[in-house]
């Protein structure tokens, strides 16, 4: 999509601080840290949302929140760290939901303890 600031990341016209690619997939450090780690994984495919899901794109969910996991847990400094201690993993979807940018996204958020529920 072109107006689309994740769209941009994907093919470099926007500069990210990238922590893995590879043909279906990227993952880049938040801009704005809400905790020590928090990046995101983001489907190549433009995605506007988890409640726009076609069952073609199932399995992809399933691969991004894998890698999400690898890249959490992975010691530093090809991962970030945080296979002792945990992480979150958080979709927004849509307005109530929180969701900012229109193209699904999984944040990864650790390095310090978190609190429940959320505001
Ligand atoms: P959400 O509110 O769930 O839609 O999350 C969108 C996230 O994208 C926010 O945490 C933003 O800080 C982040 N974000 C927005 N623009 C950029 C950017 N250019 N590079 C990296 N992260 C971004
Ligand atoms: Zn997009």
């Amino acid at each position: 999509m072109s107006d689309c600031i994740f769209c941009k990341i994907i093919k470099g016209e926007i500069p990210a601080r990238k922590i893995y690619e590879d043909e279906e997939m990227f993952a880049f450090h938040d801009i704005t840290p809400m905790a020590p780690v928090h990046f995101l994984v983001i489907p190549k495919k433009h995605i506007s949302n988890l409640m726009e899901l076609e069952a073609e794109d199932i399995a992809l969910v399933g691969r991004l929140l894998n890698k999400a996991q690898q890249i959490a847990k992975e010691p530093k400094p090809t991962g970030l760290g945080c296979g002792e201690n945990g992480a979150r993993f958080v979709i927004n979807a849509k307005r109530d939901g929180g969701q900012t940018v229109d193209h699904l996204h999984i944040h990864v958020l650790g390095g310090r303890a978190l609190s429940w529920p959320p505001g």
